[in-house]
């Protein structure tokens, strides 16, 4: 029987998933596209004139909205690529109507920077009950490296003793300063103290404090800093004999200014202010100047270059892998009119959802990326469009 699929958000990543669902339309069916703005979901329904796509309004903030929508609809799968605040009222309403679930970022409540799984995790005997399945983090990071560890693990190691996570970026789109996805969240992630895990414990240091210079391959040597990132709060719990993880972002010496600059005076504040008897929340306001990550894929140059090095034990030897997956900007608009950094979140969604649907990943409750099979996945990023490297070190 024909499914329905219902994807909700109608952004650079959503773009993405329709493009990619719609290639895979004798497993997706129909697709319908929902979000807060119709008129974003339009554009996307005119790109692609022959498609089966219908196009909704939804306020996903709001549980009885979706639950609504996805009973009209009868969606067999949702894939939630709104904004991680939207998370656990997708998930409600996954829940209220028995509906399989996927996302790629985990929560984060709009007050309060700091994003976990704790909660999305709880609702874990929620979806059990329901009998559904729930997939977390179906992105690049968090999602791919998760699959490059699970997949390391299962073919190239007896234990994996430390994982670093590379995720390089160096694309130009020729503005001073934007951001290559939601500027909110993108500013959140990178301002925010940096963590890492080892032998147990997090420890924390400074925004941009540890740096490091990595050569990435089609790329070259970059200036790479360590961030929190929220795939590692799962591969500690699911990689055995793990002593350390650790994650770096490229960023280049213009962002950091910018960013340091824009902190300094109060930009990125996520408190409400007083402005001429308006309250205003400025890293809001700021994302009303910037521009619209989505508008950047056709300015954007360049390639990205993320990957996993994992060092450990096979055979009783040391062995250290390099996973990697290069992506160019340019070559992903042609195909989806989005830049690299939607086209590699938003073909892993499609991927996640395609083998529930197929059945190849099956379970009930929510599950992280690296719980499952890696092959299947490896399989398909080959034939969907990131194809992926590994070298011996
Ligand atoms: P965008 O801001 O471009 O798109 C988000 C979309 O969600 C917009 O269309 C927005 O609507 C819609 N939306 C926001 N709030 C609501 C709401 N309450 N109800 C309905 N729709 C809503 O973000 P991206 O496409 O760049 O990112 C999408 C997701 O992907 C985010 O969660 C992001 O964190 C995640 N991501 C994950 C990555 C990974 O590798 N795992 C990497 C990059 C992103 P409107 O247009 O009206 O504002």
């Amino acid at each position: 029987m024909s499914k329905t699929t219902l994807i909700i958000g109608a952004g650079g990543v959503g773009r993405v998933v329709v493009h990619k669902c719609v290639k895979n339309k004798n497993i997706f069916g129909k697709i319908v596209l929902a979000s807060r703005t119709l008129s974003k979901c339009d554009a996307i329904k005119s790109e692609l004139p022959s498609a089966n796509i219908v196009t909704a309004c939804i306020d996903a903030d709001n549980v009885d909205a979706l639950i609504s929508l996805i009973q009209e609809v009868q969606a067999d799968i949702v894939i939630n690529v709104a904004l991680p605040y939207q998370d656990l009222t997708i998930m409600d309403a996954c829940i209220a109507t028995k509906t399989p679930y996927l996302d790629t970022a985990n929560y984060e409540h709009p007050d309060v920077a700091k994003f976990e799984y704790k909660e999305q995790w709880a609702r874990g005997d929620a979806f059990k009950e329901a009998g559904i399945m729930g997939l977390l983090g179906s992105g690049f990071d968090p999602g791919v490296t998760n699959v490059f560890c699970a997949y390391a693990q299962k073919h190239y190691f007896d234990e994996i003793e430390t994982i670093d996570i590379l995720d390089c970026n160096d694309g130009d789109h020729g503005y001073s300063f934007a951001t290559n996805f939601n500027p909110e969240i993108n500013l959140r992630e990178v301002s925010a103290n940096g963590r890492y895990w080892e032998n147990g414990e997090w420890f924390t240091s400074k925004p941009m404090e540890v740096k490091m210079i990595w050569n990435y391959p089609e790329v070259g040597e970059r200036d790479s800093y360590l961030l929190y990132h929220e795939e590692m709060e799962s591969l500690v719990k699911h990689i055995k004999g793990l002593k350390r993880i650790r994650f770096f972002m490229t960023f280049g010496q213009s962002y950091l200014t910018h960013m340091k600059c824009l902190q300094n005076v109060g930009m990125l504040g996520i408190k409400e202010v007083e402005h001429q008897g308006q309250k205003i929340i400025p890293i809001e306001f700021l994302k009303t100047l910037l521009p619209d990550p989505a508008s950047l894929g056709s300015r954007t140059k360049g390639k990205t270059n993320i990957g996993v090095v994992c060092k450990g034990l096979k055979d009783g030897k040391k062995k250290q892998i390099y996973i990697y997956q290069v992506s160019d900007h340019e070559k992903c608009y042609a195909e989806v009119k989005s830049q690299a950094v939607s086209y590699t979140t938003g073909v892993p969604a499609m991927i996640g959802a395609k083998l529930m649907l197929e059945g190849r990943w099956s379970g009930l409750g929510v599950f992280n990326m690296e719980e499952f099979d890696p092959d299947p996945f490896m399989d398909e990023l080959n034939k969907q469009g990131l194809p992926w490297q590994i070298k011996e070190l």
